[in-house]
């Protein structure tokens, strides 16, 4: 038997967020691949609760650091105690989220464990005990297959939402090991997080986005692609025009300077399809642009194109989805 395979999970809001199933399924095609055990690394505030049923997605042991000090991410915290556990598993492979933190702490781990990283990863392949993973460059323009020198630890950052999920098995149970780690709060200068708890759909995790653009000509439009949205049980995003502009806080940009996003449906209302917008959704899995131009980069991307004025084709098609809704209800 090889060594394990090391998920690190992301624990928030008493939940964990459904990239770390994504990253455990993914884990554990790895660990069988390799013949290894897969475990995990739960950090946060009330993670013990619920560490045992990562069993239901292959972990065999999780080792869990539970701390009301650790209940946001703050990378003073949580990269020692990342580090510390995973120095205890000595793993063959650590795999965790491409989220907004686990690309922070996946290159402050890469530094404390002289790991390898592969960020931002798409597929990963296990050929012959040897590792391989697929991740775009040149914004999402072409893709480069990452291969580890032999004795190197592979660090690999998944991106959320393109990871197949296992089907969780009942009852399945992993084993619990809490871990007493001295938490370096003294040294923390960070003293607050104001966190957005309004419960939105969180970006990177949305099934359905539907996004606007410059083309909404001011915020108060975006009333128009928030009812679309709330119709298709879907999250706003923006392009970094209307964040510039002010009319969406940053959290809502998509794209290479804001979040990269896999939905199943990606709606663009208003958005031009600049190179650096498409970065963080050229990988949806369906996109439908609206645009009054026909000439708009976004449509070389788009699999449906409205070639119309958003304003007439938006509130036509809320109603549209709203009456078909009624109907299979
Ligand atoms: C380093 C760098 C990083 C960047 N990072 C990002 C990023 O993360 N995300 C991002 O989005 N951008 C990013 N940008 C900016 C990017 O280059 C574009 O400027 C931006 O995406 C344009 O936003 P937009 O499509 O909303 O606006 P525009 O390009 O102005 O497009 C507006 C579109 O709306 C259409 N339109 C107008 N009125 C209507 C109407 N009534 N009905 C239908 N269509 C209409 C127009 O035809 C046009 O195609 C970055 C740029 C740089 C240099």
């Amino acid at each position: 038997m090889s060594k394990c395979v090391c998920i690190i999970t992301e624990f928030r809001g008493g939940n964990f967020r459904r990239v770390s199933h994504e990253v455990a399924s993914e884990g554990k095609r790895i660990a069988d691949a390799l013949g290894a055990d897969l475990c995990a690394v739960a950090i946060g505030s009330g993670v013990s609760a619920s560490a045992a049923d990562l069993g239901r997605y292959g972990v065999k042991k999780v080792y869990v650091a539970d701390d009301p000090a650790l209940e946001s991410y703050v990378a003073e915290t949580y990269v020692p105690v990342a580090a510390e556990i995973v120095k205890k598993c000595d793993p063959a492979v650590v795999i965790l989220p491409a989220s907004v933190d686990g690309k922070d702490l996946g290159a402050r781990l890469a530094a404390r464990l002289d790991a390898a990283l592969a960020q931002d990863c798409t597929q990963l392949v296990c050929e012959g005990g040897k590792l391989r993973a697929r991740r775009p460059v040149f914004a999402g323009k072409c893709f480069t297959w990452c291969e580890w020198a032999e004795g190197a630890l592979p660090l690999v950052s998944c991106r959320p939402n393109v990871m197949d999920c296992l089907l969780p098995s009942e009852g399945e149970k992993a084993e619990v090991e809490k871990v007493d780690l001295a938490i370096p709060a003294a040294r923390s200068r960070v003293l607050g997080l104001d966190l957005d708890t309004s419960g939105k759909v969180e970006l990177t995790e949305a099934e359905i986005i539907v996004s606007g653009g410059r083309g909404l000509k001011g915020p108060e439009n975006y009333a128009m692609i928030e009812e679309l949205a709330q119709v298709l049980g879907a999250a706003v995003g923006a392009s970094r025009a209307a964040v510039d502009a002010g009319w969406r806080p940053h959290s809502d940009q998509v794209g290479q300077t804001g979040k990269v996003v896999n939905p199943n449906l990606y709606i663009a209302a208003g958005i031009s399809g600049a190179i650096q917008h498409m970065a963080g959704m050229g990988s949806s899995k369906f996109i439908v642009a609206v645009n009054k131009d026909s000439e708009a980069p976004i449509f070389t991307k788009a699999d449906y194109g409205i070639v119309e004025d958003l304003f007439n084709f938006i509130p036509l098609f809320t109603e549209e989805v709203r009456k078909l809704k009624a109907t299979c209800s």
